[in-house]
């Protein structure tokens, strides 16, 4: 063979996609920033950890079992789920984390000349899996650091097939209410699936923030993501999952990799579901430590917006990359938010005191 060309073999979309760039293993991040500790307040995780009960069976799990194939279609998760839920076990699909669930959604409804809809500021995954898919993504600017549902609905067409509504937002938190997801799902009049995801939902505790499965009798084309990585601290063991009208669900399921989700995974998810204290507790720490934050940062004179969900968002006076450096040297990590078109903001997530006051001092430091 003589010459090998790799090019011609690779679709153009492909070619012109980036790959993500994931962070590196904390011994590795902390060898190359000579810190002793590290405080990962990057990714949004749950500082409480796994619920108990979650914990127990982690624990428990008999090794021989790993040579065992797990439930193909996450079963007994479904069926907790389902009466959790108050829906059929059938209209719940659960993936290798809610991302998994994002592909399974484009590839069940988009072919080439398709397009998806979603804001231009948030979870950057909606974006990502539609380009790689050779999909077009069209972004609409927040509003008021909100999606701006006139802006969505403006950008419908014939092609569109999936739109999606991050609520609330990451990372800006804000959220839309009960009457306005409902007036925006009733004027896309099924011309488009419309997916909600509630990754953050158990987070929210304002009365107007709504269930999006509440649309779902009067509104078939309402698909909902869920995940086990936030509020119940699973993120290493990648749970996600939707829920949908049956014949929707039956639809995706087509597209769905089977066996994706393992069976560790799947048994510590719904242990999880069973500990009534995990989210009080969480909300807790969330509230406490998110209002010492904003109080902090802003006696600093930093704009902080600290609304819903367990992150706040910090404008600077530097780069968000020279403070993301000056941070890690003192182990403290962060998201810079250049990626998520926030130039110049950090995104923080809320962690336990002690993290939250290494931050504090870290970027007063940083910033002096
Ligand atoms: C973290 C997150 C997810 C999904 O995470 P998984 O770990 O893949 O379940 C989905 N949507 C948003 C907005 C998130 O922040």
């Amino acid at each position: 063979m003589t010459a090998w060309t790799l090019e011609p073999l690779v679709p153009e979309f492909v070619r012109q996609f980036e790959a993500y760039v994931p962070s590196r293993p904390d011994p590795e991040l902390m060898a190359l920033y000579g810190v002793p500790r590290l405080f990962r307040l990057n990714n949004n995780e749950n500082p409480l950890g796994p619920p108990a009960a979650a914990q127990e069976v982690l624990r428990r799990f008999p090794p021989p079992r790993a040579a065992v194939y797990p439930s193909g279609d996450s079963f007994y998760l479904r069926r907790r789920l389902g009466a959790a839920l108050g829906v059929d076990p059938e209209q719940v699909l659960v993936g290798n984390g809610a991302n998994e669930a994002i592909g399974f959604v484009i590839k069940a409804f988009c072919q080439e000349g398709d397009n998806i809809v979603t804001a231009d500021r948030t979870f950057a995954v909606y974006e990502w899996t539609a380009r790689f898919s050779g999909i077009d993504a069209r972004l609409v600017p927040l509003s008021d650091l909100g999606f701006d549902d006139e802006g969505m609905l403006a950008r419908i067409d014939a092609r569109t097939k999936v739109l999606f509504v991050c609520n609330p937002n990451n990372p800006t938190g804000t959220f839309w209410d009960r009457e306005r997801l409902r007036r925006f799902v009733e004027r896309v009049d099924g011309r488009a699936v419309v997916v909600v995801d509630e990754a953050y939902a158990e987070f929210v505790e304002d009365a107007s923030y709504p269930d999006g499965l509440a649309l779902l009798p009067d509104h078939p084309n309402v698909v909902v993501f869920r995940t086990f990585s936030k509020m119940w601290g699973l993120a290493g063991l990648r749970v996600g999952y939707l829920v949908g009208e049956r014949k929707v669900v039956d639809t995706v399921r087509r597209t769905c990799t089977v066996y994706s989700v393992n069976g560790l995974a799947q048994e510590a998810a719904l242990a999880a579901l069973g500990d009534d204290g995990h989210v009080p507790a969480t909300r807790l720490l969330v509230r406490e430590e998110k209002a010492y934050l904003a109080s902090e940062l802003s006696a600093m004179g930093l704009t902080v917006n600290a609304r819903e969900g367990p992150y706040v968002m910090v404008e600077l006076p530097v780069s968000d990359t020279l403070a993301y450096r000056r941070l890690m040297a003192e182990g403290v990590m962060v998201r810079t938010m250049t990626g998520f078109r926030f130039p110049g903001w950090i995104r923080v997530s809320i962690g336990r005191h002690d993290a939250m006051e290494a931050f504090v001092g870290a970027l007063r430091r940083a910033l002096a």
